[in-house]
């Protein structure tokens, strides 16, 4: 993913900060503990599509 791309994206809830997951398949908000998936190069920024993060997946990288 284009890293300029990354930098104007911010999560829809807390407008925080997001990262890119280590497979780069999707975008990390730690702050909501939620991931946003990433399908086919598009990163899908809805609430309803993202998964919580796991106790694991909030500490790492
Ligand atoms: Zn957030």
């Amino acid at each position: 993913m284009d890293p300029k791309l990354l930098d104007i994206l911010a999560c829809p809830l807390c407008k925080g900060p997001l990262v890119q997951n280590r497979d780069k398949t999707e975008l990390w908000c730690r702050a909501d503990g939620l991931a946003f998936p990433i399908r086919d190069g598009i990163p899908v920024m809805l609430e309803s599509e993202a998964r919580p993060l796991d106790a694991d997946e909030r500490l790492d990288g």
